[in-house]
């Protein structure tokens, strides 16, 4: 490998978020509105450039690849880009390859995203009720997600779900969805609601369930004991004793975890962006189809990388969505 990604903050970049779409079948409420307007399709990247874009921050040291969206097993075709990141794997270049999804289409796609080297997967569940998860989504079957996830472990992919803690919507399942994953073995992360994107009606500081209220409710039925373990990211685990499991707890706003962050994103339009939480990005589409060679690409990179932020703003202690994003999570990758 040639010299690694390091920031101006002397963290190195090893993690690379992709989104492959910003198109999706849900529309979660605190996502996206209803009526999205989508990006057209000659803007985003091809699969080929998706594959020629990945492989040079692998070059670079990345060591890990999340592939998100919007809902990435909507993009057609995205199987043969799993199946060309499997080389990365097999040469030991990249560590991890792993997806976020909703889970609607995994039931078709399990077998080979474990064929292509996938092991662990995220999928996203707010409630196990079918009238709440068709009210959440707009658009979801609770029944397909069940069956994505009934799929996954079939096929041996460690799965971990991710649930949007919602106040007045999922508090009271809080010991459900606890026992569902125990059950099935597992891990359950929660996130508190981020300010990213304007929704029209819906209220986020509204729906915002702290996550320290969270673990007092967990802790009046569970022993919990905090885990040492990073990620580099903004989750924290907690291990419940009576079942085992881990329950990891996303708390952007409560919590800062911006100086051990070694991660960026990159849009289906190919932006980058170094921070989750800040508005700056920087083009990467442009020095892609600019050569075929990859040195104008790789340059590119490590200019985005030397102006990456110390962290993100986001702030809802004065009552309204403080460091708000204008962009949506679908757009930049959750
Ligand atoms: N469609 C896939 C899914 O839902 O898993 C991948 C993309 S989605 C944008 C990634 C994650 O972001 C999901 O777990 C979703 O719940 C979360 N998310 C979306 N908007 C959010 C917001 N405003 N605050 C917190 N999490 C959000
Ligand atoms: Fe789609 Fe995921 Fe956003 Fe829901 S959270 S609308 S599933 S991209």
């Amino acid at each position: 490998m040639r010299n690694p990604l390091i920031d101006p903050f002397a963290r190195a970049i090893t993690y690379l978020r992709i989104s492959v779409t910003d198109r999706c079948d849900f529309r979660c409420v605190y996502c996206m509105s209803e009526n999205m307007t989508f990006l057209p399709k000659r803007d985003l990247l091809t699969l080929e450039e998706l594959d020629r874009l990945c492989s040079s921050f692998i070059d670079l040291g990345v060591q890990k690849l999340r592939v998100t969206g919007g809902e990435p097993l909507v993009r057609r075709d995205i199987m043969s880009f799993f199946q060309g990141m499997k080389r990365h794997l097999d040469s030991g270049a990249l560590k991890e390859l792993t997806l976020t999804t909703n889970g609607s289409q995994l039931h078709r796609f399990a077998e080979d995203l474990f064929r292509a080297g996938v092991r662990r997967i995220n999928i996203s569940i707010d409630t196990l009720n079918e009238e709440k998860f068709a009210k959440i989504t707009r658009w979801g079957k609770l029944e397909n997600v069940l069956r994505g996830i009934d799929a996954a472990l079939a096929v041996g992919l460690k799965v971990k779900l991710n649930t949007v803690a919602l106040k007045d919507f999922n508090e009271n399942e809080l010991f459900d969805l606890a026992e569902f994953c125990a059950r099935r073995n597992m891990d359950l992360t929660f996130i508190e609601v981020m300010p990213m994107g304007d929704l029209g009606q819906e209220d986020r500081v509204g729906q915002y369930w702290a996550l320290s209220d969270l673990q007092t409710q967990l802790a009046s039925r569970y022993t919990l004991t905090n885990l040492p373990d990073r990620t580099g990211g903004p989750a924290r685990y907690i291990k419940l004793e009576e079942t085992g499991q881990r329950v990891g707890l996303i708390t952007p706003l409560t919590h800062n975890f911006c100086e051990s962050c070694n991660r960026v994103r990159v849009t289906c339009t190919g932006e980058i962006f170094t921070c989750l939480g800040q508005e700056g990005s920087a083009d990467l589409r442009g020095p892609l189809r600019s050569s075929e060679g990859n040195k104008i690409l790789e340059n590119a990179i490590r200019g985005a990388i030397s102006s990456k932020p110390r962290g993100h703003d986001f702030d809802y202690s004065r009552g309204n969505e403080g460091g708000k994003m204008t962009r949506h999570m679908s757009h930049t990758g959750g």
